[in-house]
């Protein structure tokens, strides 16, 4: 991947002590082959190298004791400011009702992202309605309606209506009427950009007046993902790009080019099927992900989100009476799952490559997880609510029960003591909350 390529340009880099031009030289055509590979438009790339090449043999750089940390230090401004330097927001209209529409291509994402947009505004505290602009299948409009339903919002259609504007209009007539605050247009796409299509997009911008225009972007398909961007930014001029599919194996160039290409913000990033899967997407985060430094952050946000405050509450309260049970034990584990697993875990951890993933470290620890809950649940209940009467017959007919060896439930206890007393210095949820991540 991306990521493996520049951080062995990068190992190379930190074995060398002093740099000369020419190990610059070497390193940058390396980061530019990378860049390549993943898809990066040709030009980006070339004003990109030239960029970080100027930039690192700055005197400051070569003489610094550090010069490789320094150069990864460059490289890593660079992607951050390549993508757009900061993290842009949704805007809201100043007039409390906002409209979205959506552009893109067939398949980009639109209607999914509709629900994901749905979600997200929900979770911001306001109240979206979507609106089905697709007229020209049927289907499109049942698909969003299992959308709506599925996000737990409402969906204004008129199947006997064959213009988007009027569809439109209507809608936001009725949102308003309703007390809704955000309308999301989803509209219909074609396989490529066609005069008929962008005509109708245009023709919806014009009579609609949309607050934002968002362009959905499918990472995959990399550099045809990026002239068509800039093929809808030149007829609509958009305000953000929602990069989809950037769970699957993106390489990465889309992303890295949107922005010089089009001059407009990546909002989010699209990262699955399921209408959770909306990040905002921030520069930084990404380029430090690229060059594998992990995202933290963003795993520390995505925990806090999915986190149940109450359950936290709860577990605190527990803790405080000195009830922390190897049933919370559990259900802690079972938090971590649902966050997506210690594989995505492991995958946000700084200083994990990809390659790392790969190997059996992973199975193992989702192998270590099922062995744990296996132990537990051939406990008895007072067991699990109280270890200490653990003793060593105990422990063998629990062994026996879900068929692994005594040690594996003296390594379980260790772990659950260890926990405990971790969980014990944080007297906040939220302190909780985050620290519990970093246990990994
Ligand atoms: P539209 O034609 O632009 O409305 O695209 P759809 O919303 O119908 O999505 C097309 C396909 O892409 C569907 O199978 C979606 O589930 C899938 N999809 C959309 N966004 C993502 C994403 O972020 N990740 C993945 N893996 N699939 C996505
Ligand atoms: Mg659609």
């Amino acid at each position: 991947s991306l990521s493996d390529k520049l951080q062995n340009t990068f190992k190379h880099l930190k074995g060398k002590g002093v740099l000369t031009e020419k190990d610059i030289d070497a390193a940058m055509r390396e980061v530019k082959l990378a860049l390549l590979e993943a898809d990066v438009n040709f030009k980006v790339v070339k004003e990109f190298v030239a960029d970080v090449k100027a930039k690192c043999l700055g005197e400051e750089v070569m003489k610094s004791l550090t010069p490789a940390q320094q150069v990864i230090k460059i490289v890593d401004q660079q992607l951050t400011e390549l993508m757009g330097g900061e993290n842009v927001k949704l805007s809201y209209s100043p007039t409390g009702f906002t409209t979205i529409m959506m552009a893109g291509l067939q398949g980009t994402g639109k209607t999914t992202t509709c629900g994901k947009l749905a979600n997200y505004l929900k979770e911001s505290g306001k109240k979206p309605m979507l609106a089905a602009c697709d007229v020209y299948r049927p289907a499109a409009i049942d698909q969003l309606e299992v959308v709506g339903k599925a996000c737990g919002t409402p969906v204004y259609t008129d199947r006997g209506c064959q213009d988007p504007v009027k569809i439109a209009n209507d809608a936001r007539a009725e949102a308003e009427r309703k007390g809704y605050n955000v309308l999301i247009i989803d509209t219909a796409g074609r396989l490529q950009i066609d005069e008929e299509l962008m005509q109708e997009l245009q023709n919806i911008k014009e009579k609609v007046k949309p607050h934002q225009i968002l362009l959905v972007v499918d990472a995959l398909t990399g550099q045809d993902a990026v002239n068509a961007a800039k093929g809808f930014n030149e007829k609509l001029d958009v305000d953000g790009i929602i990069m989809t599919k950037m769970d699957g194996d993106a390489r990465g160039g889309a992303a890295l080019s949107a922005r010089k290409v089009t001059g407009k913000p990546i909002l989010f990033l699209g990262t699955g099927e399921k209408y959770n899967a909306l990040e905002a997407f921030h520069p930084d985060r990404m380029a430090s992900r690229i060059l594998g430094m992990g995202d933290l952050l963003s795993l520390i946000e995505n925990a806090e989100r999915d986190y149940d405050e109450a359950k936290a509450e709860k577990q605190l309260e527990r803790l405080k009476k000195n009830q922390f049970t190897l049933e919370d034990f559990l259900e802690q584990m079972g938090e971590v799952k649902r966050m997506g697993g210690i594989g995505k875990i492991l995958e946000m951890m700084p200083g994990v490559s990809s390659r790392q993933m790969q190997n059996v470290n992973l199975d193992e620890s989702e192998k270590e997880f099922r062995q744990y809950e296996a132990i537990i649940y051939s406990m008895t209940k007072e067991e699990r609510q109280d270890p200490s009467i653990l003793n060593a017959s105990r422990r063998k007919r629990i062994a026996a029960g879900c068929g692994l060896p005594v040690s594996r439930i003296n390594t379980l206890i260790k772990r659950y003591e260890e926990t405990k007393k971790m969980l014990k210095q944080f007297s906040r949820p939220g302190a909780m909350k985050k620290n519990r991540m970093l246990r990994g």
